[in-house]
């Protein structure tokens, strides 16, 4: 039996613009892995009244509701009470809930709250979903032609609950299954990357479909079939075509960073990585400490953003300040090398540019920016001429900073093979 279901956030706070319904994102995207569909997202706050008619017009149009938020112990959670009603259920003690609950309240030397206890409360014949992540549980009740999922709003609670217990629970409403995978691209722009692959960005099964980020690009294939090895056999086949065209052009798949790339690049090398940001202020560093095991490569970073900086840790000499200015391809390389050298690292990286909005010139307008990259020896620099805000060009810059950084690391790595 295939199902229609609607997801129904509820809080003010979410209507405010307080917080961001990520908890639709999330649901949305596990119910299309399931082959669910979705048709509409409703957010209503905690009023019952409208909570009401949200539901009445959500059972118009699905035959499943989920729901998510007003679960908890104050005054203002009043989504289980309201629905309750809607379904004309009396509320009736659970004693596990109960019991569960006064023994998380003993441990921590609390004494039941009114509040608290209406937790322990559930409509009548429905099923309860225990929650490990929090107090208040979820629930799910069914009727003939409708049925509701009522979880709570918090993420950390809603999350775990949804894969440990709904999942399952929806198995039966599953008529085929949806499976994605993600390659991630950087250093060519999104409408590159489709010019590459436009053949197939009309593919049914498995279809392809571009997204921009920024500074990189991915391209998520998805395919369906009644079975899960068939739909890995038309990824894997399709991933194949895509590679095949896209070459060193794709990075990583799903989940899988630049920086995590470009770290594993290093250790597979055996090299050592010192930093000397100028406009990017410390994010390419950042980027590249988000990667645990890091420590084992990156030995120094330094940011030297005015130009005595630049000149006080013997990354740039006066003259090449004098003669090229700081945004320069010049004043890049000096930087990479003096850095590496310093540190006597493998490699040295910098970054050096105009982020704006204010600074541009018509030779060196608002978003020219050079990464200079020092490898055993070899000099490399790449201009980027990059557009949008300030954040932007940082941002993107450090993005294609790392990206040639990790093309060089293949090149080297195929030359010293070769050799
Ligand atoms: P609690 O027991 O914490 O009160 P609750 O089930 O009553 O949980 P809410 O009070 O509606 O849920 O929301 C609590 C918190 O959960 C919010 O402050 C927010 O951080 C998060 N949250 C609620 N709804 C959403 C949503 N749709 N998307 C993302 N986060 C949400
Ligand atoms: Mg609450």
């Amino acid at each position: 039996m295939s199902l229609v279901a609607e997801i129904l956030a509820i809080g003010t706070e979410l209507l405010l613009g307080d917080i961001v319904n990520t908890n639709a994102r999330f649901l949305s995207r596990r119910l299309a892995e399931l082959g669910i569909e979705v048709y509409n997202h409703t957010v209503v706050g905690d009023n019952p009244k409208r909570i009401k008619e949200a539901l009445d017009i959500a059972f118009k149009r699905a035959d499943l509701v989920i729901t998510t938020g007003g679960l908890g112990p104050t005054k203002d959670d009043l989504s289980k009470e309201t629905i309750s009603e809607f379904f004309n259920r009396d509320l009736v003690l659970d004693n596990r809930l109960y019991n569960e609950l006064k023994d998380y309240l003993d441990k921590r030397n609390r004494s039941m709250s009114e509040g608290m206890k209406k937790q322990a409360y559930v409509p009548k014949d429905s099923l309860v979903l225990y929650n490990k992540t929090g107090t208040a549980p979820g629930i799910i009740i069914e009727e003939e032609s409708r049925k509701i999922i009522i979880l709570p709003g918090p993420p950390v609670e809603m999350e775990p609950m949804f894969l440990d217990q709904i999942e399952a629970y929806l198995e039966k409403y599953k008529e085929k299954t949806i499976l994605s995978k993600t390659l991630n691209i950087s250093g060519i722009g999104e409408s590159m990357a489709s010019d590459m692959v436009s053949n197939f960005l009309d593919s049914k099964n498995p279809t392809v479909a571009p997204y921009a980020k920024e500074g990189k690009t991915e391209l998520r294939i998805s395919a369906a079939s009644s079975n899960e090895k068939n739909a890995k056999e038309l990824i894997d086949d399709m991933e194949n075509k895509l590679r095949e065209i896209l070459k060193d052009h794709v990075y990583g798949v799903n989940e899988e960073t630049l920086e995590e790339c470009v770290y594993k690049l290093l250790k597979e090398n055996n090299k050592t990585i010192s930093i000397a940001e100028s406009c990017t202020g410390g994010l390419l560093s950042a980027n590249l400490i988000n990667v645990s095991g890091i420590s084992s490569c990156l030995m120094e970073s330094i940011v030297a953003y005015s130009n005595e900086s630049k000149m006080n840790n013997n990354l740039v000499d006066q003259k090449t300040l004098e003669e090229y200015g700081a945004v320069s391809k010049e004043t890049a390389i000096e930087m990479a090398k003096n850095i590496a050298i310093k540190n006597n690292t493998n490699i040295g990286i910098s970054t050096t540019g105009i982020a704006g909005p204010e600074g541009g010139t018509k030779q060196k307008p608002v978003g020219l920016v050079y990464v200079g990259l020092y490898i055993d020896g070899q000099t490399y620099v790449k201009e980027l001429n990059l557009f949008g805000g300030r954040r932007r060009i940082r941002t993107v810059g450090v993005a294609l900073a790392l990206d040639f950084l990790r093309r060089n690391l293949i090149k080297n790595k195929s030359l010293n093979l070769n050799s």
